[in-house]
């Protein structure tokens, strides 16, 4: 036995990756990641809008967040299979390693 993918079903993915290309190229200005983020879920918001008055055959249509992991203290990328200690990338996050909140837990007692 081996693990086997099969195909159950199909759906069409939208992507507004025009005006994160007229970001990158500056054409928008220098907006903040905040702000960036703001639009973006716009234009998808307007999109889906545009796909339900205009396209037939949509069953459903829904903007979905896309997501990423990170660091609560320093913002970097989570690496962890942990959900409270990313590994030590930085102090704070050092203070939750499991190794080290053992060894100040034994000197407690
Ligand atoms: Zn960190």
């Amino acid at each position: 036995m081996a693990k086997q993918i099969n195909e159950t079903g199909y759906r069409v993915v939208v992507e507004p990756k025009l005006l994160e290309a007229f970001w990158y190229r500056g054409i928008l200005g220098d907006k903040g990641a905040a702000q960036r983020l703001k639009d973006l879920r716009s234009l998808a918001d307007q999109i889906a809008d545009q796909i339900k008055r205009h396209v037939d055959g949509v069953g459903n249509i829904e903007v979905e967040a896309e997501t990423e992991a990170v660091c609560s203290h320093c913002g970097s990328g989570w690496t962890e299979e942990s959900a409270v200690y990313n590994g030590g990338c930085c102090a704070e996050d050092e203070g939750s390693n499991p190794a080290y909140v053992a060894r100040a837990c034994g000197e407690a007692i």
